[in-house]
Formats: structure tokens, sequence, C-alpha cells
């Protein structure tokens, strides 16, 4: 695994943590859990093959990480028992996303999660 690679991972923990810190501070541990159970949607990399690829872009690939899902993820942030997996979910997103445009640039990225 590159050190970019393992960078993404790292960061897949310290957004979380960062955000659970400042934004719930009273009960920022219940949120940072609630935000780090949200990688299980990373689950839906189960069904491709193989099973990880370093240039693959997982936005426009598995799932549960296609765009049309993310306002699902949006809608479950808003409601208060399911806030912190919502927010979660979408910090995913977004820093898978921009792993994507790491590799590929910000158009490419776009014009294939539209294409
Ligand atoms: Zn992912």
């Amino acid at each position: 695994m590159s050190l970019a690679g393992l960078g993404h991972i790292l960061l897949h923990f310290l957004v979380p943590l960062l955000i659970a810190r400042v934004c719930a501070r009273a009960h920022w541990r219940n949120a940072l859990v609630w935000m780090l159970l949200a990688m299980l949607v990373d689950l839906d990399h189960l069904l491709a093959t193989p099973l990880y690829d370093p240039d693959r872009c997982s936005i426009t690939y598995h799932p549960l990480h296609l765009w049309p899902v993310w306002p699902l993820y949006g809608l479950l942030a808003l409601w208060p028992r399911t806030r912190w997996l919502g927010v979660g979910l979408l910090v995913h997103m977004l820093l898978d996303a921009s792993d994507c445009v790491r590799q590929f640039g910000l158009a490419e990225l776009l014009a294939r999660m539209f294409d």
C-alpha cells in the first residue's frame, strides 16, 4: 500500500475524531463511535473483484458509495438519533471523493460520477 493510501486510511480516523472533539464536546466519544461505525459502509467492497484496487475510485464503483445514496446519508445526519452515523457517512464519502480527486482530478471524477 502506498503512503497516500495509508494517509487516506488515517484520515478516516482523524477527521471524525476532530469533528467529534469540536462539534460534540460533551458526547464526543459517542459521536466518534458512530462516525467510525460509518466505515462499515466499506463492506460493499466485498462485492468487488478484486477486493482492493488502489487505482479504483470507490465513489464511482461501490454501490453504497455512489452519489445517489448520499442524500440518504444527509437525511440520517438531520435526524438527531442518527446524526453522527449520517455525519460519519458523509465525511466518509467526502474523504473517498478527495482521494479520487487526488488520483484523477476533479473534472475526471465529476465526469465519472455523472456519466
Ligand atoms: Zn469508502
